[in-house]
């Protein structure tokens, strides 16, 4: 067992710290209030080519994986900088294209997603579905060789940074059968509308509402088999899980280290507020939380790309990195004493992205549901 990581990684770490560094928290929170995207730092990561570091050579990425793809989403996190389009852009639907997708699919669209010049969003969740995706009634139907989409996603993220949307459609599998299908919609294609959420959360990412109304998608737009496309996003989730913890503990590391810089800075009672366990053990608690869910993030990255089962690793990583995430945020704030809350310190602005790594990419209870049924074999519960 080595828990080193290696010479490639350490430099890759380097690498994504150093372009982050003159972006920084500042650049962050002035784009995220503007309700402006992060091209500058996007396109900025993108051309040295860490947005696709997980995406095949043979397609212009750097055939890496999920691990140093992960890496990347820590780093700018710990640089103030989450960036929740690399959650689904080049983890879900780098991993299920690489995966799934036809040779022309592949060739289409790997090389954009490699270098980010190519932004696709991923829908799953609906109004009615909620954390049940068997309950999904966006129906694709059959007309001609074409297929043709109907229904309301919500909570698309990055929606109009868009090129086009892998959709998560109720379908007839081969058999006849109902199942879900995958598709990759055009984000100005005919009859798709969208409508943004307004949201208490200073991401610079927005949140989208998208109306499909049998909005036409020619048949090489199906991705993967029809009817097979839950088997398919579950490819998709684990990674998109170890990019929300890695997420997770980049913004811990942020946190931190405001705080621990503060607290051994500021002096109210003659001596520096880090003195007081008050303040130094709910950091230091903090520490601890992340750093055991650093391990587990490693472990479910290191799972996925040996091709092993990372599931249950990564929904643990997932949900020990929103906890540390939210320690550690919230330990900063108290550190900061009335500061935590300014805007000019953007700490308290950290809370709404780590808190909704506690919700998305999968809740809380529904991870605890699959540690409950599938790691201690307790009936299933829903
Ligand atoms: C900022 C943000 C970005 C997002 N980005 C995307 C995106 O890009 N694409 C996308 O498709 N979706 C996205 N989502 C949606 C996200 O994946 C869902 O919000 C999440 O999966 C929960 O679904 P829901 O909101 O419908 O909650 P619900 O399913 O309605 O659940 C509500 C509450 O009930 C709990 N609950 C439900 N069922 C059970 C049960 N059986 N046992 C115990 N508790 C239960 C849940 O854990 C939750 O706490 C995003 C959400 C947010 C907030």
């Amino acid at each position: 067992m080595n828990f080193t990581e290696t010479e490639e990684q350490t430099l890759l770490r380097q690498e994504v710290r150093n372009i982050a560094k003159p972006f920084g928290r500042e650049y962050y929170l002035a784009k995220a209030r503007a309700g402006e995207p992060l091209d500058e730092l996007w396109n900025a990561v993108g051309s040295a080519g860490y947005l696709g570091v997980n995406i095949p050579e043979s397609h212009g990425g750097g055939g890496l994986g999920i691990s140093e793809l992960a890496m990347v989403s820590e780093e700018l996190a710990a640089a103030g900088c989450p960036l929740l389009l690399l959650l689904v852009s080049p983890a879900i639907c780098g991993t299920i294209l690489a995966r799934f997708g036809t040779p022309t699919q592949q060739d289409t669209w790997l090389p954009g997603l490699a270098t980010g010049e190519t932004k696709l969003v991923f829908a799953i969740t609906e109004p009615d579905a909620g954390s049940n995706s068997h309950r999904i009634s966006t129906v694709a139907r059959r007309d001609g060789d074409d297929w043709l989409l109907r229904g309301t996603k919500y909570y698309i993220s990055g929606a109009d940074e868009a090129d086009a949307i892998l959709v998560v459609a109720a379908t007839p599998g081969d058999d006849g059968r109902p199942g879900l299908s995958l598709f990759l919609v055009d984000a100005d294609a005919a009859g798709l509308t969208r409508t943004p959420i307004p949201m208490e959360l200073v991401a610079a990412e927005r949140q989208y509402t998208l109306f499909f109304d049998d909005v036409r998608v020619p048949a090489e737009r199906l991705v993967g088999k029809p009817g097979h496309g839950l088997q398919q996003v579950f490819v998709g989730l684990n990674p998109e899980r170890i990019l929300g913890a890695a997420m997770g503990n980049g913004i811990a590391r942020y946190a931190l280290s405001a705080g621990a810089r503060y607290a051994g800075e500021r002096a109210v009672f003659g001596a520096p507020i880090g003195t007081h366990q008050g303040i130094a053990h709910p950091l230091a608690q903090a520490k601890i939380e992340v750093e055991l869910a650093r391990l587990m993030t490693s472990k479910a990255a290191w799972l996925f790309d040996q091709g092993l089962d990372a599931a249950e690793a990564a929904n643990m990583a997932k949900y020990a990195a929103a906890e540390a995430a939210l320690a550690a945020v919230d330990a900063a704030i108290q550190t900061h004493g009335g500061n935590g809350m300014s805007e000019e310190y953007g700490i308290a602005a950290l809370w709404g992205v780590a808190r909704t790594l506690r919700i998305a990419p999968v809740s809380r209870e529904m991870i605890l549901n699959f540690i409950a049924q599938h790691s201690l074999k307790l009936p299933k519960s829903y």
